[in-house]
């Protein structure tokens, strides 16, 4: 790997580029990626010049990116990105800040988690405290390159710091995670307004929503886990979860009277069911509509492109919420963090690392359902140098 990365024409571009008087502000010699060509392509391999951060940028060595289920959105559902193809995905990155742009200097040598989604900071919604809707937003393998790859330019804005010391078991890779799958349940369940008072019930409990049981547990709630998978139900047991409810077997009317009386038997008084969809398939979307009652509240947190057959009416007659989120504003990222390096949220057991020249058939895995947690991409930073 190391020799094939040398030998590639890229360092001869490089010396030419240094002899033209460019600037080459990072330390690196460049990198690779791994970038959608086309809809239902294999992603593929490309090698990059020096990235140079413009004012308010950084460049980030990317140690860890999550791969999320928009990541396959992107590349086998037909989801179209917002940055022309070829692209590189990945918006779920940790790593270090090696190069920074004008305004942007107090990040170099800094540890960071990138957030998934940046907001401008200076739009109407950004100034009206709704930084997720920013139509300026800079979201990483979306809106320009992303994290499958030795590294990524970002802007500085909203960048998460990361202290250089972790404690035992969390590493900076592990980290990437949070950039997503740990901040978008956490967002969600912040403006459900979860309490101790509160049931909640997380429908899929994947990569996203294993996290999101730990952050309504570490609140106080009393949380019930809905999934087909036994393994992940049996993890969001250990982890939180006071129930784990099998979907597979069971059907929508006999999971809604198991959820009746665990509300029933777990002594609550807080109004209302708070529901999690964070599974992002029409089945659990279903489940998910279904269980609301009376007061309840509806948070749409998994994404899928396909649609499902819901009596709207229900939100009218239970006096019921829905509510989606597009990620999750920068400022919650540290609370966030917190709750990772306090314990509270542990990564580790729903994770596993995969290189990042296994992207394309990690990716291709993912799509096809063959990896149940949530895939952390570690780039082999000896082979780029
Ligand atoms: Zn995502
Ligand atoms: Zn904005």
């Amino acid at each position: 790997m190391l020799s094939r990365y040398a030998a590639t024409p890229l360092t001869s571009q490089l010396n030419e580029v240094g002899a033209w008087g460019n600037p080459v502000l990072s330390s690196t010699l460049g990198g690779y990626g791994y970038r959608l060509i086309a809809p239902a392509r294999s992603l593929e391999r490309y090698e990059f010049l020096p990235l140079e951060p413009q004012p308010g940028e950084v460049v980030v060595e990317v140690v860890g990116c999550g791969v999320c289920h928009t990541d396959v959105g992107f590349a086998f559902d037909g989801v179209p990105t917002r940055a022309p193809l070829p692209l590189t995905l990945g918006h779920e990155i940790s790593g270090r800040v090696t190069a920074a742009g004008a305004r942007a200097g107090q990040w170099e040598g800094c540890n960071v988690i990138v957030p998934a989604v940046i907001p401008c900071g200076d739009c109407s919604p950004c100034r009206a405290g709704q930084p997720t809707i920013c139509r300026q937003q800079f979201m990483p393998g979306n809106d320009g390159d992303g994290g499958f790859a030795t590294h990524v330019r970002v802007p500085a804005r909203g960048l998460c710091p990361v202290p250089e010391k972790l404690p035992p078991g969390i590493s900076l890779p592990l980290l990437s995670v949070v950039a997503d799958a740990v901040t978008t349940p956490f967002e969600a369940i912040r403006r459900s307004g979860l309490g101790a008072d509160d049931v909640a019930v997380f429908v899929g409990v994947g990569g996203v929503g294993g996290f999101g049981v730990q952050i309504a547990a570490a609140l106080g709630a009393s949380v019930l886990a809905i999934d087909v998978d036994p393994a992940r139900l049996d993890l969001a047991a250990q982890h939180g979860a006071s129930l784990a409810l099998d979907a597979s077997s069971a059907s929508d009317k006999e999971l809604k009277s198991a959820v009746r009386s665990f509300v029933k038997q777990s002594g609550r008084k807080g109004i209302g069911l708070k529901i999690f969809e964070t599974s992002g398939t029409p089945a659990g979307q279903t489940i998910a509509f279904g269980l609301l009652d009376y007061g309840g509240y509806l948070a749409v947190v998994g994404f899928t492109p396909k649609k499902v057959e819901i009596r709207f009416s229900n939100l009218m007659a239970f006096d019921a919420t829905a509510r989606g989120n597009w990620g999750c504003p920068p400022e919650q990222y540290p609370a966030a963090l917190a709750l990772v390096l306090e314990g509270k949220v542990v990564l580790e057991p729903f994770v596993e690392r995969h290189s990042l020249d296994e992207a394309p058939a990690v990716l291709e895995a993912v799509a096809r359902h063959e990896i149940k947690s949530r895939v952390i991409l570690v780039p082999d930073h000896e082979g780029s140098q």
